[in-house]
């Protein structure tokens, strides 16, 4: 069980079940929605219970962005599947989790490297994306 919140604490979360791994993306949305990139796990919606109220942008045809309305924090992306991602950084204490690669490196910023090693996948990459806990790497 993991809980999390936005930096007033008007929203917060209770994640019931287990999450995936963090993968960053880089594509132009996360990057204007963060200021940087985005570092997400996920989990089904129906492990995720959320208090308060959240804030959504439709910010494409089949996705959408919830973030507090109070304080700007950015929470969740809510697309299609199964999964809510969950901004990984929004979560508190030790996660447990870490972070396994990174999606749409094509559209990154140009300040600064990727060092860690990990996967970079140039888009979407839908092994990465969907991938849970329970099913191995
Ligand atoms: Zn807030
Ligand atoms: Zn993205």
């Amino acid at each position: 069980m993991a809980e999390g919140s936005c930096l007033c604490g008007d929203v917060r979360y209770v994640v019931s079940g287990p999450m995936r791994p963090v993968i960053a993306c880089h594509c132009i949305q996360c990057r204007k929605t963060s200021g940087h990139f985005v570092a997400a796990t996920s989990a089904p919606r129906e492990d995720v219970e959320v208090f308060g109220e959240v804030s959504w942008y439709q910010s494409s045809d089949t996705a959408r962005r919830g973030f507090c309305g109070r304080c700007g924090s950015s929470l969740f992306w809510d697309g299609p599947g199964r999964n809510l991602s969950i901004h990984a950084g929004t979560l508190d204490g030790p996660t447990g989790l870490t972070l396994m690669g990174h999606i749409y490196c094509a559209t990154k910023g140009d300040y600064f490297e990727i060092a860690d090693g990990l996967p970079q996948a140039e888009g979407e990459d839908p092994v990465l994306t969907t991938m849970m806990p329970d099913q191995g790497v």
